[in-house]
């Protein structure tokens, strides 16, 4: 489309002043907030084992997350993890629309906060439109230099947590202080907490609104019986202004008394009443406040609630709406996800803590030895997962009279690794020209069975 001469592609931002609400969702909300935020800002600190509990250590190629201790070979369970994650976002979003959006996005967490910071700063939505329309007043300047500063304060703590994840919180708290942080540690910290001002302080809503790929997608995942926020036009149609106790029929009005409360508290600014939306983030502030404005004038709740297309169609009561809800669909949803978390949760609690990693040495050639011998060379890195150090005992088998030349035994330190060069025999008389398989094992020195192997090539020349 060709722009207007001097006009712009783009439309112009209108800021937007969510009004403060308060309610069962707005409750359930801030649950959510401090829930996330106090594992976010507390997960870091807690110690176990004489470490940090919660450590990506990308240095080091190796990942603590209480008594587990992840390897770069272990990508499988992170792989698994987005898995769940991925189908209980599908799960929630055909049960209830946009539940990770409203509840437990990181955008609306920390837009939630920032806000909480704005209102206690420069006041509720009225005046702090009433100071963004004064002209520059030293007390404006106080209130918004105020509130800048709080925002960079907690960005930056949230900055500095982030990269704690990362590098021991102590040591990155201790490099702050003596301003001898890694550049990439200085650089995270910078860029993390830029990223959170500017999300949360300043796009916001827009982040939602054309930033976020989940916005459009999502629909595809909703049916005619996904509780979403929904207004009951039957209802509250036409619309218009009504005192408490008034005659709706006489007056030819609906319960909507127009007052446009809803449109105030949405934190993206759309109105609930024109329908679904893409911006509609799912998260219910505009039900509290059309809750309050029915108990104001006496009506039912619940001329804005969770619903679904075909219970506002239909007229269908909650048991109606719970029957189809839990629909086969949501079953199955259901019960793949629990499957997958019990073979998660299965296969995390069996793994072994031991594990061998085999490479042929290909700068040593098969070759004949004293003793009518062939022998073959290995590299065998040997990993302890685990935070005990171990006594092993390798061992190789496969084919007639195969024997390990040296050293068998080794000490695994905790959470570590050893490479061993191992040197393979088998006499010449049980050997065939060509490849043959052989399998190394690891067991304990003292005797215990592991159950580590690992596959091999025997060349004979
Ligand atoms: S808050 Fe309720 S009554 Fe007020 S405009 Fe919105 S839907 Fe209508
Ligand atoms: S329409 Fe309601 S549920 Fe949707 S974003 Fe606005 S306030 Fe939240």
């Amino acid at each position: 489309m060709e722009p207007d001469a001097g006009g712009s592609l783009y439309e112009v931002r209108q800021k937007i002043y969510p009004r403060a609400v308060s309610g069962i969702f707005a409750k359930w909300r801030w649950a959510m907030v401090w829930l996330t935020q106090a594992v976010f800002y507390g997960a870091c600190w807690l110690p176990w084992n004489g470490r940090q509990a919660l450590l990506l250590d990308i240095a080091e190629r190796k990942f603590y997350i209480l008594g587990l201790v992840l390897w770069p070979q272990d990508v499988f369970y992170l792989a698994v993890l987005l898995i769940i994650c991925a189908y209980s976002l599908f799960l929630f979003t055909a049960v209830a629309g946009r539940l990770w959006c409203g509840y437990a996005c990181p955008q609306t967490v920390y837009t939630e906060i920032f806000l909480w910071f704005e209102r206690l700063i420069e006041g509720d939505r009225a005046r702090r439109m009433k100071l963004d329309a004064q002209s520059g007043s030293l007390y404006k300047y106080a209130l918004k230099s105020l509130k800048y500063l709080v925002w960079i304060l907690f960005s930056a703590w949230t900055g500095i947590t982030f990269v704690g994840y990362f590098t021991p919180i102590h040591n990155v708290l201790a490099g702050l202080v003596h301003f001898n942080l890694s550049g990439w540690e200085t650089f995270w910290v910078v860029f993390y907490s830029g990223f959170t001002y500017l999300m949360a302080g300043v796009m916001r809503e827009q982040v939602c609104k054309y930033m976020c790929p989940y916005a459009r997608f999502q629909s595809v995942m909703f049916d005619p019986d996904t509780l979403v926020i929904t207004y009951d036009e039957e209802r509250g149609e036409p619309r218009g202004a009504s005192k408490k106790g008034a005659d709706l029929k006489a007056l030819g009005l609906g319960d909507c008394v127009d007052c446009g409360i809803c449109v105030q508290v949405c934190p993206t600014g759309i109105d609930i009443r024109k329908g679904l939306q893409y911006e509609c983030i799912g998260c219910a502030a505009c039900i509290d406040a059309c809750d309050q404005v029915m108990d104001k004038v006496g009506r039912p709740r619940g001329l804005v609630r969770y619903s679904t297309e075909n219970a506002v169609e239909k007229h269908w009561g909650t048991k109606d709406i719970i029957q189809h809800v839990l629909r086969p669909r949501i079953l199955l949803y259901t019960f793949v996800l629990c499957a997958i978390c019990l073979a998660f949760a299965w296969s995390l609690a069996t793994r072994t803590e031991v594990r061998l990693d085999v490479i042929k040495d290909r700068t040593i050639l098969s070759r004949e030895v004293e003793g009518e011998l062939i022998e073959n060379v290995y590299i065998l890195q040997l990993m302890n997962a685990g935070e005990q150090i171990r006594h092993v005992k390798v061992s190789v088998e496969g084919m007639d009279g195969i024997s390990l030349d040296g050293r068998s035994e080794f000490t695994l330190p905790a959470t570590d690794n050893k490479v061993a060069t191992i040197r393979v025999r088998v006499p010449m008389e049980n050997l065939k020209k060509g490849s043959h398989t052989i399998y190394f094992r690891v067991d304990s020195a003292d005797g215990e069975k592991l159950g580590v192997h690992e596959k091999a090539v025997f060349i004979a020349p």
